[in-house]
């Protein structure tokens, strides 16, 4: 179901939110442990979360950090959930690392949890879409969670 394409190149000790690999297997399911911690993609169209436009807050799965809002996602038709821009920590920083990925022959930009080091996806830029970032952050549904805003 999966395709492997990058290096799990998370060191634990980088991160705020870290666990043991035993700790990592035991808190997610294979599905998930496979794109957040051997940076896995799911394969297009078979996640949870590509279509979905309700309101409310993306989690990584990894860590429980807020990266992604509904107001910020947007179809792209590739397949995978996309956002054009993640949400800042209450710091102002980003939630993401964004680290070069030469996999597979390609020039990529892969991004991480940046609390957790989790993999979450690539982001890609000038397709056009029309969005304030021109970016697109293709996201793996696995990795994150969605939290529906209170309503009311
Ligand atoms: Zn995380």
């Amino acid at each position: 179901m999966f395709k492997r394409h990058a290096t799990p190149a998370t060191s634990p000790q980088t991160y705020t939110y870290a666990l043991s690999e035993a700790e990592w297997r035991e808190k997610l399911s294979p599905l998930e442990y496979q794109v957040l911690r051997e940076a896995g993609t799911e394969r297009p169209f078979t996640g949870e979360y590509e279509e979905l436009e309700a309101a409310g807050t993306y989690h990584c799965r990894g860590c429980d950090a807020a990266l992604y809002s509904s107001g910020k996602k947007f179809n792209a038709g590739c397949g995978w959930p996309a956002f054009w821009a993640e949400e800042a920590t209450s710091e102002g920083a980003s939630t993401l690392e964004y680290i070069e990925d030469r996999s597979l022959g390609m020039r990529r930009v892969e991004i991480r949890c940046a609390r957790c080091g989790g993999h979450l996806g690539h982001v890609f830029t000038g397709e056009g879409f029309g969005y304030p970032t021109d970016a697109r952050h293709c996201v793996n549904s696995a990795s994150i969670k969605f939290v529906p805003e209170a309503e009311g």
